[in-house]
């Protein structure tokens, strides 16, 4: 008998992912074929009602609409080709930092989908929808729970538009307090939407330097801090991952001279359970639902940013409120004399809630902190993995994401950042964010969440080893990749400036079909 061999977990994990059939897909136009249906019962006894009958003739179609006509099994089979072209959770990894896009446990779709929930009309009266009111007020004062906010509210429908509701509501409350304000502090580690929200308020944003540690210090606060501004806007972890250690004192700066803290909450992954933003000085944030409550997030929508705050910015959120009488039911009461109005139609993206609530329910109090504990966990083990194989610009313990760059792997070899994100699509792997954020060059941020089995995490480190390895040995790999991908890779500058995403007929004879 032959020596038993150490198992090499190292070569396992970097094994090639293996390579299926993947269909050319025309568009379905070019599969129609006149007169081609799906099934089609008719109750006996009855036939179908033509709208014809009772549409005014000025809003009736003179020619045809130009639908495609497939069969059913072509239809189906189109769709699902079309979805197998895409990566997603359900297929791998997929450690977009910032963005968390973490699996979403099947049982919150089932409850969104619940006939009572998926079909309620938004037009439905007060007595007719208590249980998705019950379930809106229900969510409400759990976010307050995990927030230590007095109240919040459920409508933006993402976390630009509750950043944005945020700074309404600050504006109001300086307004109120005759004293309107010019200008709104932001780290340079902010995302981009801080800034934007500040302007679409009418704000002046400020830019504040983190210190070499990457986080902000109230000291340089303090520097700029005056009675024209209005708030900070403070992200915690910030978008290096870094635990802001200074909240506090920054906080109080900012309250000592009349101005009111923001806090950015997409990301409350490693915060959620353990530290309450309430009790650290924030007066006022946005949670993305799609990133911290397992919400799906990506293909263009629909979020949720709803935005809590503490007692003295309550008047300002916007109407309508979800009030719970004495006797139990709920109404919503539209008549808030300090309140911004409203920021969107009807109630915000119920299905959503419907999700984070799930969610919520599902892991329960304790579990939350577990899953920021596993989070965190998750990504200083991939961290460590990692070792030295990349330059990681800053050196304190990371929360629930950190940031590596291409500094070493460059000037080493030639190979970016760019070249390591398309080289993980031929391993199997979405990339991280690059990039991001912009005070780091050549930046790779990456988010495990706290689903990822340590495993896929080995799998992952070693796939970035072995990317490493082939930079030394022949960057032009890396330089062309992906390989394996359907599409090689693509002109960015081309796709931005003149992306074709609408076909039309003739498309299939000069190529841009594909
Ligand atoms: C994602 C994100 C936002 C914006 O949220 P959207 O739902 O995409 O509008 C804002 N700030 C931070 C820190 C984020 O990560």
């Amino acid at each position: 008998m032959s020596e038993k061999k150490p198992v090499d977990t190292r070569h396992r994990a970097v094994r090639d992912v293996v390579r299926h059939v993947s269909f050319d897909e025309p568009a379905v136009f070019e599969k129609s074929v006149p007169g081609r249906r799906g099934t089609r019962i008719t109750p006996p006894g009855r036939s179908l009602p033509d709208p014809g009958a009772w549409l005014p003739e000025a809003m009736i179609r003179k020619s045809p609409p130009g639908l495609p006509e497939l069969s059913e099994n072509e239809a189906v089979r189109h769709w699902v080709r079309l979805s197998s072209w895409n990566f997603c959770i359900d297929h791998g990894f997929y450690p977009l930092g910032s963005c968390t896009m973490k699996y979403n446990p099947k049982v919150n779709e089932a409850a969104a989908r619940m006939e009572g929930m998926a079909r309620l009309h938004p037009y439905a009266p007060e007595s007719g929808a208590q249980g998705a009111l019950e379930l809106m007020w229900s969510l409400e004062r759990a976010l307050a729970c995990i927030c230590g906010f007095d109240a919040f509210t459920l409508q933006p429908a993402a976390g630009a538009q509750g950043e944005l509701t945020a700074l309404m509501m600050i504006r109001a409350h300086h307004r109120a307090q005759g004293n309107p304000r010019s200008k709104v502090l932001i780290p340079d580690t902010a995302h981009g939407t801080n800034p934007a929200s500040a302007a679409l308020n009418g704000y002046r944003s400020v830019a504040v330097e983190s210190g070499e540690q990457g986080i902000l210090l109230a000291g340089d606060v303090a520097k700029v801090m005056d009675e024209e501004v209005a708030a900070v806007m403070i992200t915690n972890p910030n978008t290096l991952g870094l635990f802001e250690r200074e909240i506090r004192q920054v906080a109080r700066v900012v309250h000592e001279k009349g101005g009111l803290v923001f806090g950015d909450g997409a990301n409350l992954n490693a915060l959620m359970g353990r530290v309450k933003p309430g009790e650290v000085g924030i007066d006022v944030m946005q949670l993305n639902l799609h990133k911290t409550f397992s919400t799906p997030h990506g293909g263009g929508g629909p979020g949720s940013g709803p935005v809590g705050c503490v007692e003295k910015l309550t008047p300002y959120l916007p109407v309508p409120r979800i009030v719970r009488d004495e006797d139990g039911s709920f109404h919503l009461d539209e008549k808030m004399p300090g309140t911004i109005g409203r920021v969107r139609s009807f109630y915000g993206n119920f299905g959503m809630l419907v999700r984070a609530w799930t969610y919520i329910l599902a892991v329960g109090r304790s579990g939350l902190g577990d899953v920021s504990g596993m989070s965190v966990l998750n990504a200083n083990y991939l961290m460590t993995l990692l070792g030295g194989l990349f330059h990681r610009p800053y050196d304190g313990t990371p929360m629930h994401e950190f940031v590596l760059t291409d500094k070493k792997l460059k000037k080493e070899t030639g190979v970016q950042t760019m070249d390591v994100a398309k080289r993980l699509l031929d391993l199997g792997y979405h990339p991280p964010t690059v990039y991001f954020p912009l005070v780091v060059q050549g930046a790779l941020m990456i988010e495990p969440t706290e689903t990822e089995t340590p495993e896929t995490l080995e799998a992952f480190a070693g796939a970035l080893e072995r990317i490493v390895r082939e930079a030394g040995e022949d960057p032009e790999v890396l330089h062309e990749a992906p390989h394996a991908t359907r599409l090689g890779r693509l002109d960015d500058t081309l796709a931005a400036r003149r992306p074709v995403l609408r076909w039309t007929p003739g498309d299939e004879e000069d190529g841009n079909a594909s």
